[in-house]
């Protein structure tokens, strides 16, 4: 397969464009998919993050634009902000060659109103989360009749997050002569179905699962049974990952290894199919705020997990399907960001690791860590602590007046304040460290929105 640009029938700016950024030879998606997608065919990708799939997409759905119409003829559906924003840049980028393309981001978590204004000033492309576009179609504030390319990235996601109907209803408002082109890392039943129902004849495209692990330093560790808590301490205490996702292959486990992790001086987390609603959203939040560095996890816990920049990915006990040793490594080195993927087995399971080079197609190299022991008194810490407070948006508390409280009169520096997470009833807001006696003053002694709500510090115990 031919991997250079200048074969595809793009126009010379965008040519000189991809060369100025750099992209010299297509990747393995870009090659399979591009001249289908220029066609205007429907596609449906198995591609993860780091493959070059925005590029594959962003290209395709260019190409369709007529820039002289102000109006909306591409949407990127997205399953969260954070990969929206990045879907943005890169289309930006991609687009730098032509003049006067606006492209609107559509996200929750976002004020709406602003989003409006940029919507009535008109736009040619807008990427989003499905939640808020459905809202904008909702008030009429969004126009989909002129779509003529319509993007669902990390589909997989978005149906493990609950949006199928949501995706349903904003599909109905697009037109049927419209590209659709569906990316997704995973093949469940449920894509297959959204395929069936919303493409036409699409072109299947599948590249080798392991181009997206460029980023990413692998170490395969043989340790003596017994012994897998004591190497993951050693290896942690080596490395010090400011977030690192401990893959356990069942819940019990997940539970052992995070209380003996947290009695050797680790702050660690467990997330596992056990937990309520309320337990899980704690743990992803104060794992995602930075107030917790270590979340022992299964697969199953771990998907819709959506951290942007994890350091580290350790294999507790190797998995026996190198599909799923895939999917659990390309959490880290992401965007560009290098991360390590430390894995352990004993001799009993040397044969995954004979799966696993088979699979890749290349030898393994097996290290042995000398000795596992940590000095006396070591502690793994977060540089942010969480403070719950029970008031959320069913109480009108927004993130602007939790920051407002606590920055306020003799407060504490903004900078000082992480992520703050506002759920129906209760809110959570990371602080850094240092000054926690202080915020925690602030917060319970002065009033949110003129109230006094209860305000508790949450401690990371497994
Ligand atoms: P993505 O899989 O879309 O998240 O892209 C991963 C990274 O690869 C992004 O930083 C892109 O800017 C970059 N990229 C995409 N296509 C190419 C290419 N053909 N050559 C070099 N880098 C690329």
């Amino acid at each position: 397969m031919t991997t250079d640009f200048s074969t595809l029938p793009l126009t010379p700016e965008m040519l000189a464009n991809l060369e100025s950024l750099d992209y010299r030879k297509m990747t393995p998606i870009q090659a399979a998919a591009l001249p289908s997608l220029l066609q205007g065919r429907d596609l449906i990708a198995q591609a993860k993050t780091g493959s070059g799939k925005t590029a594959a997409f962003g290209i395709g759905l260019l190409d369709r634009l007529n820039v002289a119409q102000y109006r909306i003829q591409a949407l990127v559906l997205c399953p969260t902000r954070e990969l929206a924003d990045q879907v943005g840049k890169e289309i930006r980028r991609l687009a730098r060659c032509m003049p006067n393309i606006k492209l609107v981001s559509l996200c929750g978590g976002q004020p709406f109103g602003p989003q409006v204004g940029s919507l009535e000033h008109s736009a040619h492309i807008a990427v989003g989360t499905p939640g808020r576009i459905l809202k904008h179609l909702q008030k009429g504030t969004l126009d989909l009749r002129h779509i003529e390319t319509l993007v669902l990235d990390e589909a997989d996601r978005m149906l493990d997050m609950g949006f199928c109907d949501e995706i349903a209803t904003i599909i109905d408002h697009t037109p049927i002569g419209r590209q659709t082109l569906l990316f997704s890392a995973t093949y469940p039943d449920a894509i297959e179905g959204m395929s069936g129902r919303f493409q036409r004849d699409p072109v299947v495209v599948t590249v080798d699962a392991t181009h997206s692990d460029r980023h990413i330093k692998q170490h395969f560790y043989e340790v003596q049974k017994g012994q897998r808590v004591n190497t993951v301490a050693a290896l942690l205490a080596q490395h010090r990952p400011e977030s690192t996702v401990v893959f356990c292959n069942t819940r019990q486990q997940c539970q052992e290894v995070a209380d003996k992790l947290q009695q050797r001086g680790f702050e660690a987390l467990s997330l596992h199919g056990d937990l309520d609603q309320r337990e899980r959203n704690q743990v992803l939040v104060m794992f995602a705020n930075k107030s917790c560095p270590i979340l022992v996890a299964t697969d199953v816990a771990a998907r819709g997990l959506d951290i942007k920049d994890l350091q580290a990915v350790i294999n507790f006990e190797l998995s026996r399907d190198p599909e799923v040793h895939i999917h659990r490594i390309g959490r880290t080195g992401r965007a560009g960001k290098k991360g390590v993927a430390l894995s352990l087995f004993i001799a009993s399971e040397a044969c995954r690791v004979n799966a696993l080079e088979e699979y890749l197609a290349c030898s393994i190299a097996v290290e042995t860590l000398k000795t596992p022991e940590i000095e006396a008194g070591f502690k793994l810490r977060s540089p942010m602590v969480t403070f719950c407070i029970d008031g959320g948006r069913k109480d009108k508390v927004r993130p602007g007046d939790i920051l407002g409280a606590l920055t306020g009169e003799g407060g504490i520096p903004g900078n000082k304040v992480g992520k703050i997470d506002i759920f129906d009833r209760i809110a959570y807001v990371a602080i850094d460290r240092t000054i926690r006696k202080k915020a925690l003053k602030q917060l319970s002694e002065g009033k949110i929105k003129g109230r006094r709500f209860k305000v508790r510090r949450l401690i990371p115990s497994a």
